[in-house]
């Protein structure tokens, strides 16, 4: 099964860089891109993010072998609505949502009978929109694929390689699995810096450029997963509620051990969850999935 023509639906910053690194690394493949904004569409078009920007979602996936739908979470069952009867009998439908069960289960629902592959690159920034993409935004991430039980192996293959070819590495997952694991490593940690810069941003006692003037002692660096799109991470939290809930439930217990600890001046728990804590951060380097250069590696 060979992909050659790709229709990207929602041509922000996971859109934009797919028809990007396409583009790029295979020039050979025709992108067609669809865009409910019509804005949005006319910016994607001067940016050359899809070899054609279709005024329809019809016109983009009339021709496809495989659609990725680039929305946020909540909107992805219009987008397969709006694609369903002009899509080829043979084509893949892929998306890049940050929750895969409800996904999953939304395009099983309008699009019975099709192939569908769920799949979610672990890779982004804290930009949206279409001048947001770039063509390396995949490259040397992860990339979790969540086929259901009966998906056609080689089509399976095909989105596999489809994904390397961007530069991703690829896996293959459950999608509850990849919910659970999603929500520790992404979704908590979202919801810890979003909590963290709106109660620094409401305390009285501190003004809040005091908070943003000593910002460098730790706070900026919550700021960057604070700056993520709202709408975006409000479809999250509200697709992957029972696996965040849980993560949550686990943080929380965590968090009142070491407000216990605190309190108690048991310095011995403190430093044993910090030196674990730390040799993490090296792992996630050696891993290559960070810079080991101190600070991010901002100029000093
Ligand atoms: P984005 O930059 O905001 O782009 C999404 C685009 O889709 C917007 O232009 C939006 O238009 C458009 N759109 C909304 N509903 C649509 C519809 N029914 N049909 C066609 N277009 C529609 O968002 P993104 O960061 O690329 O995120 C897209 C998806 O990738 C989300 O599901 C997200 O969970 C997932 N993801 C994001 C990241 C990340 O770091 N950002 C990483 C991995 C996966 P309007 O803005 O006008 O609504």
């Amino acid at each position: 099964m060979r992909i050659e023509r790709v229709a990207i639906i929602g041509l922000g910053l996971l859109g934009g860089s797919i028809g990007l690194a396409l583009r790029e690394r295979a020039p050979g493949i025709v992108t067609t891109g669809f865009d409910a904004n019509p804005q949005v569409r006319a910016r994607a078009g001067e940016r050359g993010l899809v070899s054609a920007i279709a005024q329809t979602p019809a016109e983009a996936v009339r021709e496809a072998d495989l659609v990725v739908l680039c929305v946020p979470v909540g909107a992805m069952r219009d987008a397969a609505e709006a694609i369903a009867a002009a899509l080829p009998e043979s084509a893949i439908v892929s998306d890049v949502g940050s929750s895969k069960q409800s996904v999953a289960r939304a395009l099983a629902e309008v699009l019975p009978g099709r192939c569908v592959i769920p799949a979610h690159p672990v890779a982004g920034t804290e930009e949206s929109g279409p001048d947001a993409g770039f063509a390396t935004l995949f490259v040397g991430r992860w990339c979790i694929l969540t086929p259901p039980e009966d998906t056609d192996p080689e089509a399976l293959e095909a989105l596999s390689n489809f994904w390397a070819g961007l530069g991703a590495k690829v896996e293959v997952m459950d999608a509850a699995h990849h919910d659970l694991v999603l929500a520790v490593t992404s979704h908590i940690p979202h919801l810890i810096a979003f909590t963290i810069v709106g109660t620094a941003s409401d305390l009285e006692e501190v003004t809040r450029s005091e908070v943003i003037k000593y910002s460098a002692g730790g706070f900026r660096d919550f700021t960057r997963i604070a700056a993520s799109d709202p709408v975006m991470w409000r479809d999250v939290f509200l697709s992957n509620r029972e696996a965040v809930l849980e993560m949550l439930g686990r943080f929380t217990e965590d968090l009142t051990a070491l407000q216990r600890a605190i309190r108690s001046g048991d310095g011995e728990t403190l430093h044993d969850l910090f030196a674990r804590t730390r040799a993490i951060r090296r792992q996630v380097i050696e891993e290559g999935q960070e810079t080991a250069r101190p600070d991010f590696g901002r100029e000093h």
